[in-house]
């Protein structure tokens, strides 16, 4: 951690947190006038059939993924299956090049140590539209590769209340960050291999053998998963069960206009007056609560996400759709054109992969999305220069140290002590969220964005040591209202003790 801290520089815009109340001059979006003043009858004869049908477009790009237009080198073709030859052979096979792989492959082989990167589409574009507070990145030396900023991010809690954080959130442009780091790569001397990986086998030794779909096998001192979140290569040894699931259903839209102010994005809006006239979406929507995110890029482009932060069991990926529809009626947005769309449907917090393993893992099959958040992408770029660094220690020195001592260096360059007990309180936030309600989140939400705003941009960007976090907990329930200090006392008393089980279980296990 004491890595990670170094890497981050201090906050923009420190205590910088403004407070609305309704009366206050024009704080919030407006909604579509026509609708906000109309009843439950003239609401569905006023609505457009463009809008009722929106959720009936399909992106217009859909069927053709963008590919990035490098020049790879090849893992050697010509020696299809003869494993024993040395062309095939490797210190590390990285599994997916999404961010996490390339990130790491960039890194360790920019200290000579000879890596390939297996993809079954190395040169497509990534698919998500990804988001980063831009200090984040600036600090990692990244910052070329976001193509829009944000000055503000405002929370809407409810009708009455908005906060507006004075940090800028960017969005990445994934064109630039992928070119970035492949060609990194490619200057390193990675090679890269269009395949899917099916098995690993672990041999004497202390060599892998990675066997790809096209029947094409390679070696390798050390084989790193980074094929994302549903990786099937790394093993576990608590159920997967207590994990939640963060819902979304986002799209790029080209719009006939939108009510956001263009320097400003929306973290999080929790209002609901949009749902006044579906009462079942409203009842739903109190028990489990979702937001909409917006990125607006002009007065007619604007990203648009409604999101379930956190919930288990999953919300139904139709209802988040239906409520967002709702929602941009009533903010009488309509939807021209769809440029891109992007369904999340993650798996956060649970159990961490068993520690150590002789697979390594980084990024989404490693357990790095912060539970509470669903966020990854700036601490994963933050971290592969330190995982990088145990894989070079061992395997880029003369001794070649391999096999079990690797493993347990590289697993726990990654998630060494501090960082798993961290996790554990990151978890304890995200089991809090799934137990309340749309008042709770409001209540909760006002209360975080009430404290140091230390505590929360460090909370938001996973860099809060554990006695910040023990520091933090305390301070939001000294904070806190009645009703919180009441959802608190009633539903997270077992969370607490669970979560010292198993931070004590941790330091037993080290
Ligand atoms: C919709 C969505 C939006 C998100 N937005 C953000 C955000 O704004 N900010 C943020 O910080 N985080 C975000 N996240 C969380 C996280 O950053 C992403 O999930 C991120 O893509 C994880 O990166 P990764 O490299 O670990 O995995 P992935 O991006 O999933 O990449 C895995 C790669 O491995 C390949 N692969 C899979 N299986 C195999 C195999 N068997 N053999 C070979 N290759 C394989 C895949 O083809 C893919 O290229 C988002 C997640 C989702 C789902």
């Amino acid at each position: 951690m004491g890595t990670i801290l170094k890497v981050f520089s201090p906050f923009p815009g420190h205590n910088s947190c403004n407070f609305f109340h309704s009366s206050s001059s024009n704080p919030f979006p407006k909604a579509h006038n026509e609708f906000s003043t109309t009843s439950s009858a003239s609401y569905r004869i006023r609505i457009s059939n463009k809008l009722t049908n929106f959720l009936d477009l399909k992106p217009e790009s859909g069927s053709k993924p963008k590919t990035i237009d490098l020049d790879l080198p090849w893992c050697d073709s010509n020696q299809d299956h003869n494993i024993n030859h040395p062309s095939l052979h490797f210190d590390v096979v990285i599994i997916g090049a999404g961010p996490a792989g390339l990130r790491l492959a960039e890194q360790v082989s920019s200290h000579g140590v000879k890596v390939c990167c297996i993809d079954p589409s190395p040169l497509s574009m990534w698919p998500y539209n990804y988001a980063v507070w831009a200090d984040e990145f600036e600090s990692l030396n990244l910052q070329h590769c976001l193509d829009r900023t944000w000055l503000t991010a405002s929370i809407y809690l409810d009708e009455n209340k908005a906060r507006h954080l004075d940090r800028p959130y960017a969005r990445v442009c994934r064109k630039k960050l992928k070119t970035e780091l492949m060609q990194r790569c490619i200057s390193n001397g990675v090679k890269f291999h269009k395949a899917k990986v099916s098995r690993i086998d672990h041999h004497e030794y202390f060599e892998s053998n990675v066997l790809c779909d096209d029947g094409k096998q390679l070696r390798a001192s050390l084989v790193v998963d980074a094929s994302g979140l549903s990786t099937p290569f790394v093993e576990y040894d608590k159920p997967r069960s207590s994990h939640g699931f963060q819902i979304a259903h986002g799209i790029l839209a080209e719009v006939d206009s939108h009510p956001f102010d263009l320097d400003k994005m929306v973290f999080m809006d929790w209002r609901d007056s949009h749902l006044r006239n579906e009462p079942e979406l409203r009842f739903n929507n109190i028990r489990t609560p979702t937001f909409l995110y917006a990125m607006p890029f002009d007065s007619n482009l604007i990203f648009l996400e409604e999101t379930s932060l956190v919930c288990r069991p999953a919300l139904p990926y139709m209802e988040v759709k239906q409520r967002m529809a709702a929602r941009l009626k009533h903010l009488g947005i309509g939807v021209k054109r769809i440029l891109e769309d992007e369904k999340c449907f993650t798996l956060i917090g649970g159990p961490l992969p068993r520690i150590p393993q002789s697979v390594m893992a980084i990024g989404g099959s490693s357990g790095e999305i912060q539970p509470a958040t669903g966020f990854m992408l700036a601490k994963t770029m933050a971290l592969a220069p330190v995982v990088a660094g145990a894989i070079v220690e061992c395997l880029g020195s003369t001794t070649k140290i391999r096999g079990k001592v690797l493993y347990g260096k590289v697993w726990n360059s990654l998630w060494p002590l501090n960082r798993r007990c961290e996790r554990e309180a990151y978890s304890f936030g995200m089991e809090t969220l799934i137990r309340l309600d749309l008042d709770g989140i409001r209540r909760m939400f006002d209360t975080f964005f009430d404290l140091d705003s230390h505590y929360y941009y460090g909370f938001l960007s996973s860099r809060l040591t554990l006695e910040e976090l023990t520091s933090f907990a305390k301070d939001v329930f000294c904070r806190a209202s009645a009703p919180t200090k009441f959802d608190i006392i009633t539903k997270c008393p077992p969370l607490v003790i669970r979560m010292i089980g198993n931070i004590a279980l941790e330091n037993i296990k080290n």
